[in-house]
């Protein structure tokens, strides 16, 4: 979060977390500071973060050639990144696996496509293959379940989750790990098609301003296609083709409606969705102000809690299938649970008071020892005021000051 003159700033990411549950953003600011290890584990942390990241690694290098006149195939930049990569993790010695794993899910996925023969018993397309018993079948039959085993036992190694305890792997009951992450990033690049040319910005943060507060949100692309148009792109990981009123009701895509890039007035006059899986694109045409009434309240309500680290309970309290899939599954049930440890409510009011004693201290250290006491007398007298009148606005605290004159 970071402060644009008087605006406050958000980021829709951050908001919508915070709607998912207070811990995950309780990680990212409070939690961070008090365990190390929270940073190492939360980012790169699941197959799903790791496939986003190398795609857009990739489409980065690839702009970036591109705009020196080299023109790389994307294939052999993705190659390059994973290459990079392993070697970063010591984990160069599983590549011809992965490169085996990647060449049999290829294999089986092509046989559920438009053009490969597995139907469901209706005759229609299977929505998310890997979910069904056939893919499982195939997987056992052609070694593919055994070649992700191997791959995701060492998965850790690059920051997804902890060393496994048992060689027992439950795999249908486990995130995309490494294997697919590495296989699905391929499969995306044969599916899809980029103008490199056309791609004026990747993963870079676009805002919606408004009076009192301004959001940030990142399209995966920014194009500049021509004729002075912009064009935000959205992209889609997941399996599932992605239904028309889902994408009408998500509020990254509403933002995206209304985003300008830092210093322009211009907005965008289409977003794409691209279904990574499938090459699909749907254009949508932007609802201006679409959903910004509810983005404004929530971001505005959030902001303000999180300004005063105002965490409540985590999901987790409500059991294990209340968490869903989230990511962070590996530090809330380390050890006891994360309430016991960490008590959200008190460690963030604590971290509160330590930085406005710590604020405090820095301001009065040019002052004598007698000021320094005048400057107490006033504290003792406005903090408990201020304990009972939380979220004053500027004109306010304008309208006290004043009344000290
Ligand atoms: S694992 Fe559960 S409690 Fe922890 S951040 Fe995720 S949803 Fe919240």
């Amino acid at each position: 979060m970071s402060e644009d003159g008087r605006v406050p700033t958000i980021e829709l990411e951050t908001v919508l977390d915070w709607i998912y549950c207070e811990a995950k953003v309780w990680w990212q600011t409070v939690g961070r500071n008090i365990e190390e290890e929270a940073e190492r584990l939360i980012r790169p942390r699941t197959g799903k973060t790791l496939l986003k990241e190398a795609v857009q690694g990739m489409l980065t290098l690839g702009v970036e050639q591109a705009r020196k006149g080299n023109a790389f195939e994307l294939n052999s930049l993705l190659g390059m990144l994973w290459k990079v990569r392993l070697k970063k993790w010591r984990l160069t010695h599983i590549r011809k696996k992965m490169a085996a794993y990647a060449v049999t899910f290829e294999e089986i996925m092509e046989r559920f496509t438009k053009e490969g023969e597995i139907r469901k018993p209706d005759g229609s397309l299977y929505e998310n293959p890997t979910w069904s018993h056939r893919w499982r079948d195939l997987a056992i039959s052609t070694g593919l379940s055994q070649l992700r085993m191997k791959i995701d036992a060492e998965q850790h190694k690059a920051g997804l989750g902890k060393a496994p305890e048992s060689s027992k792997l439950d795999l249908w009951k486990q995130p995309i790990g490494l294997a697919d992450a590495f296989a699905r990033s391929y499969w995306t690049v044969q599916r899809n098609t980029f103008r490199l040319e056309q791609i004026e910005g990747v993963t870079e943060e676009v805002y919606v301003s408004l009076p009192h507060i301004r959001i940030g949100v990142t399209p995966d692309l920014i194009l500049r296609p021509g004729d002075g148009k912009l064009i935000y792109e959205k992209h889609l990981y997941e399996m599932r083709n992605p239904r028309i009123p889902d994408l009408m009701s998500d509020y990254g895509i509403k933002a995206l409606f209304s985003a300008q890039q830092e210093g322009s007035e211009q907005k965008a006059s289409s977003v794409y969705v691209r279904h990574l899986m499938t090459g699909k694109r749907i254009r949508l045409k932007p609802r201006r102000a679409a959903g910004l009434n509810e983005i404004a309240s929530m971001a505005t309500a959030v902001h303000r809690r999180l300004n005063a680290r105002d965490f409540s309970g985590p999901r987790m309290v409500n059991g294990w299938d209340a968490c869903g899939s989230c990511e962070y599954r590996p530090l809330c049930f380390d050890g006891e649970g994360l309430m016991q440890r960490y008590n959200l409510p008190l460690s963030g009011r604590i971290t509160v008071a330590d930085e406005l004693i710590e604020n405090m201290q820095d301001c009065l250290s040019v002052y004598s020892e007698e000021e320094k006491r005048a400057g107490m007398a006033f504290a003792r007298v406005f903090l408990p005021w201020v304990a009972q009148n939380p979220g004053m606005t500027e004109e306010q605290i304008e309208w006290l000051l004043m009344g000290l004159k």
